[in-house]
């Protein structure tokens, strides 16, 4: 039988708030019911260096989740693998399936005003496909074009070829998926113009190298997960020596988010609901904890060898559920004998 290998792949952006809580515990709960491992990824690549490690982790140790080490890490940050993506990288490059772009976001809406202009988002409309032989020459054009423009020369991106036939995969939660690449997100970029490697490009190679074949994570994620998958299938073609043998593609749990009481996602903006905040107004843990499990269909027990136990998918309700101000009062509210 395979050893389900999960992650915990929080973003030090925003500091994690009950939502991000809710579906860590929930990844975790799953791989340590299924006997498996779980690792720890900080995925630090962010444009702007936003980066609050040590809250996140004083976050997930109040949060108390302990994770299997990786390689005799506690935990690996994306920031410090840059060699392993632009390696793969360069591979794709050689064999055709990435390619620079020279297109500004204006650019890519001209080429593909009318007839879908009013479209929610523009898909790439595949202007760099085929257009430079090179790294090198995308970059003298964007040399000359900004000379000419009189503005400072940027960087190129790079862009992964996407699929023309549907992309396909099955959620736990969502059921059968349908993905057509071409129309919905156009070819995907995998570096950015700063030189910086895409989450999408790094969130794959980092699953495949740990092994991991079970991702959880929130629902928002499930429409760029054919993207992902496009990845997969492009580092399938390139048998390099950086990556381990391919162990198949995960499966994959999309988990409906928190709604706040404005009835929105919860995000940055609910700074009242990041465990930092709860853990300084004096939120115990464990309070915290039993409203999360408890909203993913179970019996609250300090006992995590019970919860482990517990554990069921088919017990998760399959919609949003609900964090706000009385939420907030009730795990806050102090108990018989405390001040
Ligand atoms: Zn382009």
């Amino acid at each position: 039988m395979t050893t389900v290998v999960g992650r915990l792949a929080p973003s030090p952006t925003g500091l994690l708030h009950v939502g991000n809580a809710r579906s860590l515990l929930l990844a975790w709960l799953a791989v340590r019911h299924a006997g498996g491992r779980i690792h720890l990824r900080v995925e630090d690549l962010l444009p702007d260096g936003d980066v609050h490690l040590p809250a996140l982790l004083a976050d997930l140790a109040w949060l108390g989740l302990p994770c299997d080490p990786w390689q005799g890490q506690a935990f690996i940050r994306q920031s410090e693998r840059a060699a392993l993506y632009d390696a793969l990288l360069a591979g794709l490059l050689t064999r055709g399936e990435v390619y620079p772009c020279v297109c500004t976001r204006k650019d890519i809406d001209l080429a593909a005003r009318a007839p879908h202009a009013e479209d929610k988002a523009t898909a790439y409309p595949g202007t760099c496909r085929g257009r430079f032989g090179s790294e090198a020459e995308a970059l003298a054009f964007e040399r000359q074009r900004a000379a000419e423009e009189g503005r400072p020369a940027l960087g190129v991106a790079l862009r992964l070829v996407v699929p023309d036939a549907p992309v396909t995969f099955t959620d736990l939660l969502h059921g059968p998926q349908t993905v057509r690449l071409p129309d919905d997100s156009g070819d995907i970029v995998v570096r950015r113009k700063d030189g910086g490697v895409a989450y999408m490009f790094a969130v794959v190679v980092d699953d495949w190298a740990m092994g991991v074949n079970q991702v959880v994570r929130g629902d928002d994620l499930l429409e760029v997960t054919g993207q992902q998958l496009a990845v997969y299938a492009a580092l399938q073609r390139l048998s390099a020596s950086e990556l381990p043998a391919f162990q198949g593609l995960p499966s994959y749990v999309h988990v409906p988010l928190v709604l706040g009481d404005d009835g929105r996602r919860l995000a940055k903006r609910n700074a009242s609901l990041h465990l930092g905040a709860l853990r300084e107004t004096g939120v115990p843990a464990q309070r915290l904890r039993a409203w999360l499990v408890t909203s993913l269909g179970m019996s609250p027990s300090e006992d995590f060898a019970s919860l482990i136990d517990d554990f069921a998918w088919s017990r998760l309700p399959r919609t949003p559920v609900h964090f706000g101000v009385e939420q907030l009062r009730q795990i806050s509210r102090t108990t018989g004998g405390r001040p």
